[in-house]
């Protein structure tokens, strides 16, 4: 094993000496946090999402022997329909095996324009879908485009935490727009206008939300869209990845159906929650004209194109029977009304009914806990997986959120196993100190 030592002149070369091969190794596989090699500052700041560290140690806690309920990951707990899988399979023994268009395959990206007309009666054109792996990967995308030293961005408190990650690794300014309860968990229109500064290059929108299941109303939208008129050099990225998950006639009101933000709007949608496809690896987005090569070109440095069969199942999801979401939303519905029932029960504990999405987000102040200890704590010595409301912002404390993805049985015995916790220990000892 050899390394380079020494230059000399305007001709460089290297003098190289024999090292202990096993200094060498022990060297590479330190465990010491990687203190040789420097990377950019981005990898300092970056983030992640707790509910993948919850599902972790849910699964540890499992594997000893421990009964544990999970209503901390948030993806749904049926199987993606049958009739999809069936379509990957048969693209694999069709031989669907190799590289298809960065872009997706074109019958694909054309299902997926002629979807979003049948829902919004929108034209989306087939050439600005772009076929990604997984709703994430747009706003990866999307932030990189335009978050850098100096940019702001703005996007929602409490919120998806990858938002606030994702800006953090680009070195912009993160700006939380409060989400609050006291608004349905709804964005207000004017207090996001009233965040925006000349520095604003993006603005980050998500309903149905995560993680408090909050559906922004029309007139709300209508009032953001219009006030935007005034800052047209900034960007939309609606996150719309629940607009199928809605519940007592709400209506899903797309930012693709205003004409006159077009041109700056990215959408981020997906297969993930609706067709219950969170493993597959799966979304798409509708870029405008200038920045959709963008995104392509970023495609092809990234991951050259989603996995091939992968992308019949998606085809197959939007062009074939859609029975399975009806059935599914069904059973949300009913699991939401009894996990809201449950969690009002609770002395110190109340919840709005949400409106969208799969979660609730109990407001827990009133209990006397942390938030973040009580996730744990109910974890730990409950075996009841939540995630803590500061996971998803700094406005999350004093809330804790649930996502109901799992057996009314299930969520019948997690909250009780919730009441007799708090019944058991009314205070956190961190109040106390
Ligand atoms: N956007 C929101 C608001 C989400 O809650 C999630 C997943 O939880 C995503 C995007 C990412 O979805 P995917 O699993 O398809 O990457």
């Amino acid at each position: 094993m050899f390394i380079g030592t020494g230059q000399s002149g305007t001709c460089r070369y290297y003098r190289w000496r024999i090292l202990d091969r096993q200094a060498i190794i022990s060297g590479i596989l330190s465990d010491d946090g990687g203190k040789m090699l420097r990377t950019i500052a981005g990898f300092d700041r970056i983030g992640e999402e707790n509910a993948f560290a919850v599902l972790a140690r849910a699964g540890v806690l499992a594997s000893e022997g421990k009964s544990i309920i999970n209503l901390g990951i948030g993806q749904p707990d049926f199987p993606t329909p049958p009739n999809i899988v069936e379509a990957a399979v048969k693209a694999l023994h069709d031989g669907q095996h190799g590289y298809t268009p960065a872009t997706g395959i074109p019958p694909l990206r054309e299902a997926v324009a002629a979807d979003l007309h049948r829902r919004f009666a929108v034209d989306v054109s087939p050439e600005r879908v772009l076929i990604v792996p997984g709703g994430k990967v747009t706003m990866f995308v999307a932030i990189l485009m335009f978050g850098e030293p100096g940019a702001d961005i703005l996007y929602p408190d409490p919120g998806f935490p990858i938002y606030r990650s994702m800006i953090e690794f680009t070195g912009a300014r993160p700006i939380p727009v409060p989400i609050r309860e006291n608004n349905g968990f709804a964005f207000s229109a004017e207090e996001s206008l009233s965040l925006v500064t000349p520095d604003t290059r993006l603005i980050i929108l998500n309903s149905p939300a995560n993680p408090c299941g909050g559906v922004t109303p029309r007139a709300e939208i209508e009032k953001l869209v219009e006030g935007l008129a005034d800052f047209p050099d900034i960007a939309i990225l609606s996150d719309e990845i629940y607009d199928q998950m809605l519940y007592d006639g709400q209506e899903h009101v797309s930012l693709l159906t205003f004409p006159e933000i077009r041109d700056r709007l990215i959408l981020l949608n997906g297969w993930s929650k609706t067709y219950a496809m969170t493993g597959w690896r799966l979304g798409y987005s509708i870029w405008p004209d200038g920045l959709f090569e963008k995104a392509r070109k970023l495609a092809v440095n990234a991951w050259s194109c989603v996995n091939a069969p992968a992308q019949f199942a998606a085809l197959e999801a939007l062009t074939g029977p859609q029975d399975a979401v009806a059935a599914m939303m069904s059973e949300f519905d009913t699991r939401r009304k009894l996990v809201v029932d449950l969690l009002n029960d609770i002395p110190g504990v109340s919840c709005i009914t949400p409106k969208g999405a799969f979660y609730a987000f109990p407001n827990v102040s009133a209990t006397g806990h942390k938030a973040k200890a009580l996730a744990s704590e109910l974890l730990e010595g409950k075996g009841v997986a939540t995630i803590g409301g500061p996971d998803f912002g700094i406005l999350g404390e004093g809330y804790i959120r649930l996502s109901y993805a799992n057996s009314q049985d299930n969520i019948c015995e997690a909250l009780t196993r919730m009441r007799s916790f708090l019944a058991e220990k009314p205070d956190d000892d961190s109040l106390a100190g």
